[in-house]
């Protein structure tokens, strides 16, 4: 099985996830895989560096785009098709989503060029199941601004009106695939944001 995680900035993904992986690997142990794009694997972690290095600077919106896509080309090829063919259940931090989101709203590409742009990238390969932690653009950053001084400059005032195209391409891939993501509200307290997402998971895969 194949579950993606998402969501715009400040949703709180990356803590949700760790909490749902301390609370799913002593049951599920080594049956569950966690990843994360761009996938820590050699060649992934050099296109991620050439994309941090030049943005908000230098690059075109499509050449990002095509990077994101090699990087992920790479992590399925080493890390996502073999744990999928050794039957584990693999849990990845982003996905094409964010691609569709970032890249062809955000940055303005179109979601429909990078959507078929990545099915290169993919051959297909398709999450059975996408969490997307849903939160209001605002919000969001300013949970980032409050609390993540780090990732404050990377966020300039032109952030807010990329961060709701982001968000609007979010929701409407949740129209579009109605059948494979889950909204889970994520400007809930920590605790019920956790507990929604593990309920999602157990109601799609009960055993
Ligand atoms: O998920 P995480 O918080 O690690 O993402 C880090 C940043 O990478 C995001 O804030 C987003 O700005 C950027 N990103 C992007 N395009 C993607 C995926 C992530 O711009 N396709
Ligand atoms: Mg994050």
């Amino acid at each position: 099985k194949f579950i993606t995680f998402e969501g715009p900035d400040g949703a709180g993904k990356t803590s949700v996830l760790s909490e749902l992986v301390a609370k799913l690997a002593p049951k599920l142990g080594d049956k569950l895989v966690m990843t994360r794009e761009p996938g820590g694997n050699a060649i992934s972690e050099s296109i991620r560096q050439v994309i941090l290095d030049v943005k908000n600077t230098a690059m075109d919106p499509r050449t990002e785009a095509l990077l994101f896509a090699a990087a992920r080309r790479q992590h399925i090829v080493e890390t996502i098709r073999p744990a999928l063919s050794a039957n584990k259940i693999v849990f990845c931090d982003r996905f094409v989503d964010s691609s569709v989101a970032y890249q062809g709203a955000g940055r303005e590409i179109g979601t429909t060029e990078v959507y078929d742009m990545n099915l290169f990238a993919t051959e297909g390969l398709v999450p059975d199941l996408t969490l997307y932690f849903d939160v209001p653009s605002e919000v969001g950053l300013n949970r980032i601004w409050e609390h993540r001084s780090d990732e404050v400059n990377r966020l300039d005032k032109d952030a807010l009106e990329f961060h709701i195209r982001v968000r609007e391409a979010y929701l409407q891939q949740k129209e579009l695939f109605a059948e494979r993501i889950v909204t889970i509200d994520a400007t809930q307290p920590f605790e019920a944001v956790v507990a929604d997402a593990l309920l999602a998971i157990k109601t799609r895969y009960p055993e």
